[in-house]
């Protein structure tokens, strides 16, 4: 988040007209997919580094046992945050491990919905269709995929017991829920049973990056810069296991699972955004071929299609931020586009958000602020705001501001919204409610249930950057804000067409 530094977008006189944008992209992108180059290319580039050496920093014993139990009868792999097959480090090492000890190689899931209104038909149906597409990958490789229905301590270590398997590798999240799961199954699987973790979603993983709380980017981009040569590797292919378990997965039956979840079908599916790997590797293709010339230039306008729209398949761990970091940089080369500043946010600012979800366990309240901006809130926290919303009104995008409505209104409708105005909207949101704690929780209530990207570390420090400073530095002081960065309508006329995307955005009826 660096509004104030990036270029104010060039004229927008060449692009199409707003009606013609709103159709464009699925055509163009469309186009572009239908070539398929990408998935060709990524298989040839996995099995030419097959012998990739799998770095062992990149793990941690959570368990005091290291090595596989003697007798077992597999290996596990306890897939929670990277849902794909390939480019999955976690698996790879799952994998090797298994090989190792001429084991068959098994993966869970573990299937909770928490009773919640973020638990919604949106989510939950990219997640399971990508998980179905593991699923079938796996057949290919006769790896053994299971889903168990209930949370990773309550089903987990009974079946790694059941299934006589001898050693557990899961991957990384610095988040609550995810991290007392992993507790939960340390504390109740077999002590002769290791428990390894490998971080298999940040390319530096997050505990070598920095051992403590990174202040912000500029803090931590030395440091992962540093190190990205020797993490930023290719990735060998995961392959036709060797072994075949005697005990095989029971089936799954796909649609009755879906059907079955207690989620909130009022947030429906997105039409845009295909899940699985395939589609992400699609849309990853078509970034390359078409939007990633415009991303240094034209990434702060909304109406441009510039950025890479990547985050619900990184988020879900469909795709795989090292692969897109290796292949944008290789595009960017050959095609002499630079490449620089999207790797800023795919890896310097991506990274530092798991940083400060893993180092701070107050990163979704505003006593997890800085000290600065805590105190210039609270200072402020009487001041007349300029107009008061409830959370059902902003929900509804009944703002006086078409802008903002416009953009609550794509959230809400198609599951995004462009990155740019995510700041403009969280800092709207301090601005009309009236207090600092209800602003962070609305704007996390809303991000989380629509955004189809949403509870992710990303949006926990995109809302916390834009209410409570975090990552960023002190500004003049102002009524509400304090001194915690503002932005105005005004500001947003100066760097795109705002009347343009109201007009595609705001329906007339709203
Ligand atoms: C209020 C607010 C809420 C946000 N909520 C989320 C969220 O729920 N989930 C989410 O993934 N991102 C969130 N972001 C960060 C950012 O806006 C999105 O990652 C980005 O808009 C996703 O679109 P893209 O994939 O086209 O991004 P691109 O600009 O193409 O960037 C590529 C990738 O880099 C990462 N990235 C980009 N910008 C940031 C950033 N500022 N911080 C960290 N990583 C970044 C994402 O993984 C993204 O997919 C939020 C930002 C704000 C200000």
């Amino acid at each position: 988040m660096s509004g104030k530094k990036r270029k104010a977008p060039t004229s927008a006189a060449k692009e199409p007209s707003a009606k013609q944008q709103k159709l464009a992209p699925c055509k163009e992108e469309k186009q572009e997919r239908a070539g398929g180059w990408l998935q060709d290319h990524l298989k040839q580039q996995r099995t030419e580094k097959k012998d990739m050496k799998f770095n062992k920093k990149r793990l941690r014993f959570v368990s005091k046992a290291e090595d596989v139990k003697q007798g077992s009868k597999g290996v596990l792999y306890w897939m929670s945050r990277d849902q794909r097959v390939q480019d999955n480090w976690a698996l790879i090492h799952a994998q090797q491990l298994a090989v190792k000890e001429n084991l068959p190689l098994h993966i869970c899931f573990c299937l909770v919905v928490p009773k919640s209104e973020l638990s919604t038909l949106r989510h939950f149906s990219f997640m399971l269709k990508g998980l179905k597409e593991v699923a079938e990958e796996c057949k290919t490789l006769d790896i053994q995929f299971h889903l168990l229905h209930g949370s990773a301590g309550e089903v987990l270590p009974g079946f790694v017991s059941d299934r006589g398997l001898g050693a557990v590798v899961t991957d990384f999240c610095p988040l609550r829920e995810q991290m007392q799961w992993l507790e939960d199954v340390k504390n109740l699987l077999p002590k002769d049973i290791p428990l390894i973790q490998v971080d298999a979603h940040n390319i530096v993983p997050c505990w070598v990056a920095s051992p403590k709380l990174e202040y912000a980017a500029r803090t931590i981009r030395g440091k992962i810069t540093k190190l990205l040569p020797e993490y930023l590797t290719d990735l060998p292919l995961v392959e036709q296991h060797p072994y075949t378990a005697t005990r095989t997965a029971k089936p799954i039956d796909w649609d009755e699972t879906l059907a079955s979840l207690k989620v909130d079908t009022k947030v429906g599916e997105t039409d845009w955004a295909k899940p699985g790997t395939k589609a992400g590797v699609a849309m990853l293709e078509s970034f390359i071929d078409v939007r990633l010339k415009l991303f240094d230039t034209k990434r702060n306008d909304p109406n441009a299609h510039a950025l890479s729209q990547l985050s619900p398949w990184i988020r879900f761990g469909h795709l795989s931020a090292q692969r897109v970091a290796l292949q944008v940089q290789h595009s960017g080369k050959t095609a002499g586009v630079t490449v620089a500043s999207y790797i800023e946010e795919l890896v310097v600012r991506r990274e530092l958000t798991d940083n400060f979800c893993f180092y701070n366990k107050k990163y979704d309240s505003v006593d997890g602020a800085y000290e600065w901006a805590q105190k210039t809130l609270k200072d402020h926290a009487k001041d007349k705001r300029p107009y008061l919303y409830t959370r059902e009104q902003l929900e509804k995008a009944k703002s006086h501001d078409k802008l903002w409505n416009g953009a609550q209104y794509q959230m809400v409708s198609e599951g995004k919204m462009h990155g740019f105005l995510r700041m403009y909207w969280a800092k709207k949101i301090l601005e009309w409610t009236s207090s600092p704690e209800e602003a962070l929780s609305t704007a996390l209530y809303l991000n989380d249930r629509y955004s189809l990207d949403g509870q992710d570390p990303n949006g926990f420090v995109g809302c916390m950057w834009s209410i409570c400073g975090i990552h960023d530095q002190g500004w003049a002081e102002r009524p509400v804000f304090g001194k915690v960065r503002y932005m105005n309508y005004k500001g947003c006329l100066r760097k795109f067409d705002v009347a343009r995307f109201e007009k595609q955005y705001c329906p007339k009826n709203l």
